[in-house]
């Protein structure tokens, strides 16, 4: 029986490695993580994660062929794949500090790996990682390999989280990328041979280890840079009267554009874009290539943009000052069907208007109460200078509330802000929550969920992205 153990059980590694048990029972899974109550949520009926259909897949293999595990030793040991799913977050000092990727988490996987293996191991990059990092990596296992022999793949993972489970069960793509001789080329067939179990074979790419590492960052960047250019274009929509959805379904009628991916919204956020687009700029800075790293910068100023964008329209609209004034919002995570806060704009959004004294009311059906208050609290990076910008003041935290029901959150307000595209935002009764907030009732759209036409018939007064302002 062929094992995998999977060092990292999060956002990526716990949902992939169920994947991957569910569709190969003859394969063992385990998933190890240094973090205990990590492992004891996912040993639990409450999952760390929200991911729709995660539940039924946890709950049809684990204890089978599916396990959790604080045992990293003993499972890498016994593997013969292992998969490194660990955190790879943007530095915060030192050489790259705002930029390079930090790899302290992979160091000690492969330092992990390097210790404890007996046997044999294919090791498989599934976190995203700054091209040629296998090359480190192998230095380190080499360099301590008493006589193994390790093969370094990169298997870097697309999921979306939201529909990461509907993604890993019909990819795109897997790509696999791996060193061009014989025995690179035989580990690559081993994991092909997994995938092979649900995946049809013309969606396995293989390429050469660099091409793999750089396709994800690349991948990342040109899904962000198309939010970016939408976004753009937003901004020159509101000031000439165009609406950004009759452009966006234009422009992407064009078959060589395509669809997807043209909403424009209040900015993107997330675990990775952000960190992945600075990656790039830092690896094209670091190989003396300046113009491109200003190219890719210019995704995250835009991005930037709108969210400040956002909070200066809600400002100016509401009579430029939102002092002592209750906004509601609408939705906290980074994007719908998750309850990951990640860089979400929403962090940005509510600074920005506790900034100018604004009381805030908070409600997204996933996020906990002290998970904001803990976004809210922490210190923002600022990558292009970085150092440190000022926490929130206990004061500012103190004039936020959570609460568990939308009609609660905008009860008495004078504003409301959608920052989640959540589907229940679309169909919640306006007519009540309008009757509830003070007047005049001002919406602000963040991801054009709501038919502005409509909600200026109840009395609102809205603005949404992109789209023409009220009359
Ligand atoms: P995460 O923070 O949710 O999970 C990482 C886990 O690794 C944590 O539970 C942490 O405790 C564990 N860990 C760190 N060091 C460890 C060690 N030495 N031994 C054992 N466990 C260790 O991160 P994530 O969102 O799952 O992302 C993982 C990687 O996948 C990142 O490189 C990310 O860029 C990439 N990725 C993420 C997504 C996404 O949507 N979240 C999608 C594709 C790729």
């Amino acid at each position: 029986m062929v094992k995998i153990c999977c060092i990292g059980a999060g956002y990526v590694g716990g949902p992939t490695m169920a994947v991957i048990a569910l569709k190969c029972p003859s394969i063992e899974v385990i998933v190890v993580d240094i973090s205990a109550a990590r492992i004891a949520a996912w040993n639990s009926d409450q999952l760390p994660i929200y991911e729709p259909g995660l539940d039924e897949v946890v709950k049809q293999c684990r204890g089978k062929n599916l396990f959790f595990s604080t045992d990293v030793d003993k499972y890498i040991r016994e593997a013969d794949i292992i998969f490194v799913s660990v955190n790879t977050p943007t530095k915060t000092r030192g050489l790259g500090a705002g930029k390079a990727a930090d790899l302290t988490y992979w160091e000690s996987a492969a330092r992990m790996i390097a210790d404890v293996s007996q046997s044999d191991k294919i090791v498989v990059e599934k976190s995203t990682v700054p091209v040629k990092t296998a090359e480190a990596i192998e230095k380190i296992l080499t360099h301590n390999s008493k006589g193994i022999n390790y093969q370094i793949l990169s298997n870097p993972e697309f999921l979306a989280e939201g529909t990461a489970i509907k993604d890993l069960f019909n990819p795109d793509r897997v790509l696999i990328g791996g060193r061009e001789t014989p025995e690179g080329q035989k580990a690559i067939q081993a994991l092909k041979n997994v995938y092979a179990n649900w995946v049809p074979e013309e969606r396995i790419i293989t390429t050469n280890l660099w091409s793999a590492e750089l396709s994800k960052l690349a991948a990342n960047a040109f899904l962000a840079q198309r939010i970016s250019s939408v976004n753009a274009i937003s901004a020159l929509c509101e000031a000439t009267g165009a609406n950004v959805a009759e452009v966006a379904y234009s422009v992407g009628k064009d078959s060589r554009i395509g669809p997807k991916f043209l909403n424009a919204s209040v900015g993107f956020g997330g675990s990775c874009f952000q960190k992945d687009i600075l990656n790039l700029v830092y690896i094209c800075d670091c190989n003396g290539l300046p113009e491109a790293a200003n190219y890719w910068k210019q995704v995250i100023k835009i991005n930037d943009y709108q969210k400040s964008r956002f909070v200066n329209r809600v400002v100016a609209c509401m009579f430029n000052t939102v002092s002592g004034k209750k906004i509601a919002i609408l939705g906290f995570a980074f994007k719908k069907d998750t309850g990951d806060t990640r860089e979400t704009p929403a962090i940005d959004v509510c600074k920005g208007l506790l900034g100018d004294k604004a009381k805030i009311s908070i409600y997204d059906p996933q996020v906990t109460e002290d998970q904001i208050q803990r976004d809210l609290a922490m210190n923002k990076f600022d990558w292009d200078h970085p150092i440190h910008l000022q926490p929130m003041s206990p004061t500012a935290v103190k004039e936020v509330t959570v609460t568990w029901d939308a009609y609660e959150a905008t009860k008495g307000a004078h504003g409301v802000c959608i920052l989640t595209e959540w589907d229940e935002f679309k169909t919640l009764d306006y007519a009540k929550i309008y009757a509830n907030m003070q007047k005049p009732a001002f919406i602000f759209d963040g991801r054009n969920v709501v038919d502005p036409e409509k909600l200026r018939q109840i009395g609102f007064i809205v603005y949404s992205i992109g789209k023409p302002l009220d009359p």
